[in-house]
């Protein structure tokens, strides 16, 4: 084995404590979505302490640390976000505790808690490397260079402000986004579309004057359900575009009414092969079906759905044909954990995509796994982050490259 890479396993053993009690501390502070001041400010602190030659901070709090390199090599830049979502009913989210994986299914000893695994285990990975990398006493060529941003999980303004406003950026970046340690090269695009119920209020004690825009929209959801979902189409690369119907706003929200307007949201992840005017003419022709049955059913869907994309795909793909990168990393990544990573897809977006619109290969590597997401049981496997670590500093000296080797 490459004695660098020997050496760099050895220090993330060593430091083994530190590295735990880092995560843990990070879990520790709340940070939900624009609530992230006070985990910036710690992991800017962290940054300076492990060596990062420059941190600097901006107005949404994102916190972008730079090893220095040497300038003579590329430019390597780990993603990774410091919000999270809402915890809701889940148990000691903030706890950050160390237990056994056989109650979430999963081999070894695990540290529990909100984002754990979506993602502050990633962050902390990208960040202890710095330490590492200092420890083993590398000169990197390139420079190596974190960008731990806020407010991804609302939808990306923290990445983008680091690119468009502090132009933040790499010649290859990696986001630490849950792969459970594998490769994921993409992820499909996400669409919002609107759809407007209506009915006619009247007081709720004689119902039959009005038309309940709440039955209505049931018998809408239905449709949706059986007719339209089962027949969605199934990409290659990004596999099956799926809906859901994920939020009525009822008007008027009050018991006493019969509401007269139900909006519909619905979430769309899609392949290229799947449009937002495909999504628009397949609701309308549901929409349509049920008017014949039922001719006082009036329902359209929002134009803003359509005017607000300006990209035709909104997810990307980091092609393997295309960016030798991909081989690189997967190699990489093989060294360290000694088993060839599988390369997949995400289900979710992430904000790689905001890097992949530049022309800049993206590949995802991460602790944690995309099931965990989000949920109650919200974890990662202790020894899954420690690998992270390792694989995060040897990322830095191959695409970096090393000085006096
Ligand atoms: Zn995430």
């Amino acid at each position: 084995m490459d004695s660098l890479l020997t050496k760099i396993k050895g220090s993330v053993d060593k430091n083994r404590d530190e590295a735990l009690s880092f995560l843990r501390d990070l879990i520790r502070i709340p940070s939900v979505s624009c609530n992230e001041s006070e985990i910036s400010e710690f992991s800017v602190v962290k940054m300076k302490e492990v060596g990062f030659n420059t941190v600097k901070t901006d107005e949404l709090f994102n916190a972008m640390g730079v090893l220095k390199g040497a300038s003579k090599g590329k430019n390597l830049l780990i993603n990774g976000h410091l919000d999270h979502v809402p915890v809701g009913n889940m148990v000691d989210p903030y706890s950050g505790k160390i237990l056994n994986g056989s109650r979430f299914g999963v081999e070894g000893e695990v540290m529990y808690g909100r984002a754990a695994s979506d993602m502050k285990a990633a962050v902390a990975a990208m960040i202890m490397a710095g330490y590492v990398l200092n420890d083993v006493g590398v000169e990197l060529q390139g420079d190596y260079k974190v960008s731990a941003v806020t407010q991804e999980e609302t939808g990306g303004f923290g990445t983008i402000s680091t690119i468009e406003k502090n132009n933040f950026v790499g010649d290859v970046i990696i986001t630490g986004e849950a792969t459970d340690m594998n490769i994921s090269l993409g992820h499909r695009g996400t669409m919002k579309m609107g759809v407007v119920v209506k009915g006619r209020s009247c007081h709720a004690s004689a119902p039959d004057r009005g038309l309940n825009a709440i039955y209505d929209s049931a018998e809408l959801i239905r449709k949706i359900k059986t007719d339209l979902i089962p027949i969605l189409p199934t990409n290659e690369i990004f596999g099956k575009t799926t809906i859901a119907v994920t939020r009525m706003d009822v008007n008027p929200n009050v018991g006493n009414v019969i509401p007269e307007e139900c909006r519909l949201t619905i979430d769309c992840r899609n392949g290229p092969d799947y449009s937002a005017e495909k999504l628009k003419e397949d609701i309308n022709h549901v929409i349509k079906s049920i008017k014949s049955e039922n001719p006082s059913f009036d329902a359209y869907v929002l134009p803003y759905s359509i005017v607000r994309g300006q990209r035709k795909f909104t997810g990307f793909y980091t092609d393997p044909d295309v960016y030798s990168e991909v081989e690189q990393v997967t190699r990489y990544v093989k060294n360290v954990l000694e088993r060839t990573p599988k390369s997949t897809t995400w289900k979710f977006a992430t904000d790689g995509r905001f890097y992949s619109w530049l022309g800049i290969p993206v590949i995802g590597f991460g602790p944690g796994e995309e099931r965990f997401a989000h949920t109650h049981e919200d974890h990662v496997k202790i020894n899954d982050y420690l690998d992270a670590v390792k694989t995060y500093s040897w990322l830095a000296c191959s695409i970096c490259g090393v000085r006096n080797r």
